[in-house]
């Protein structure tokens, strides 16, 4: 095993577990004060709401895919999961053992993603011949993922055909029936067919003919289709470390008011793997990565600074955006949908600003 000890910054050794939204922006804020290490399967950390309009303008995602040392300047990246905690260090699948004094866990969900940028880009690029050259595509799973990805083709692609399947009885699940039934009148005006409270056996369709079965016993026929469920939690892992009674029953870790893992006085978890009852949105784990930030420099002066700060969650926003222009949105009082709400996410889908909050130039591509 290769083992990573730091001397310099003794006491001030942070690993974060993650390099998504809330795990990027907790190690670039920590990088100039502690000695930080990033544990990611892959090199690069993906601004993911931006996935969608990468399927249709490859291009895009030279923005929204951005290596871990490029925001990372002064800490160190091990590109491998992690795969086991002790009570000192974390384990990685390649075999490097990395002292800690603070954890931070933001595993978030799970996905098989390519390992380098570079490939990344060439999924995207693969993903958008396959739309261009089909007249007809099936998208499965009616979630904030199906739906942008039905919209982003409608609009770049008018003249084809798109179905979106989905289990349940109505889209987008996660925000209120208002806000589901203005995406739904949404799609259907731009000729999406919408079929709810159905599977597809992705398995029934015969070679050459591109006809899929429905559960409900119709057909569709669609030269490709893309997937667009639900990915699980990463949290499975730590079921064989020494925070196995950190999960609830939903597999979420348990934190308290300062995010830190029950009984933990130096482990913290941020983003969606949390149990804290709030819609799981990118700018509540980024709010998450902001307060455990602190109380990670708190603690780290001793206590002499200042006090440890308390996560309360604020008002809950979702927007999801159909297309370039429109989105739906959902305030704590108001759901809204077309071009005003549209406004605020749907053209440069905050990428800007998730690359600023970074330290990165939000129009220029990082490699
Ligand atoms: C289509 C879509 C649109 C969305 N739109 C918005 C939006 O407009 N605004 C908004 O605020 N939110 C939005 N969200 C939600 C947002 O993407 C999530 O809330 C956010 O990504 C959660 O961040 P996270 O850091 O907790 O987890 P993730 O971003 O999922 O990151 C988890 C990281 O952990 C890594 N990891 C996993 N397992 C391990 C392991 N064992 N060891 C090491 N690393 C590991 C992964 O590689 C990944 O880098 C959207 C989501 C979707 C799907």
């Amino acid at each position: 095993m290769e083992g990573i000890e730091s001397a310099s910054k003794q006491g001030r050794r942070v690993v974060v577990i993650g390099g998504g939204i809330a795990g990027s922006l907790a190690a670039k804020l920590l990088q100039f004060d502690a000695d930080v290490t990033l544990i990611d399967p892959k090199e690069y950390f993906e601004i993911t709401w931006a996935s969608l309009r990468s399927m249709v303008e490859p291009s895009f995602a030279e923005r929204t895919v951005i290596n871990h040392k490029s925001y990372l300047k002064n800490g160190r990246v091990v590109t491998s999961p992690a795969i086991d905690i002790t009570e000192t260090d974390v384990i990685t699948g390649d075999g490097t053992v990395i002292g800690y004094d603070y954890l931070v866990i933001a595993t978030g969900h799970n996905d098989s993603y390519p390992k380098t940028r570079q490939e990344k880009l060439s999924q995207y690029q693969r993903e958008y011949e396959k739309i261009k050259a089909s007249e007809s595509v099936l998208i499965v799973g009616g979630g904030p993922s199906g739906v942008e990805l039905a919209a982003e083709i409608a609009v770049d692609f008018p003249g084809k055909k798109v179905t979106l399947v989905h289990a349940g009885p109505r889209l987008l699940e996660f925000v209120g029936e208002k806000a589901a039934d203005k995406a739904f009148d949404w799609l259907e005006s731009r000729k999406v067919e919408v079929i709810l409270n159905q599977t597809v056996d992705l398995n029934s369709v015969s070679d050459g003919n591109n006809t899929y079965r429905t559960s409900g016993g119709e057909t569709i026929h669609a030269n490709c289709f893309f997937l667009c469920i639900g990915k699980p939690l990463s949290s499975q892992w730590l079921n064989r470390t020494v925070l196995k009674d950190s999960l609830d029953g939903q597999g979420r870790v348990m934190v308290d008011e300062h995010l830190r893992i029950k009984d933990r006085s130096n482990v913290f978890a941020i983003g969606d793997i949390t149990n804290i009852l709030e819609m799981k949105q990118g700018y509540i784990a980024e709010n998450h990565a902001n307060v455990v930030v602190k109380n990670i420099k708190a603690m780290m002066s001793g206590g002499k600074k200042k006090k440890m700060t308390t996560y309360k969650p604020g008002p809950e926003i979702a927007i999801v955006s159909l297309g370039r222009k429109d989105s739906v949105a959902q305030f704590p009082f108001v759901t809204v949908v077309g071009c005003l709400p549209g406004l605020i996410k749907s053209k440069d889908l905050f990428v800007g600003k998730t690359r600023k909050a970074r330290g990165l130039n939000p129009k220029l591509s990082q490699a």
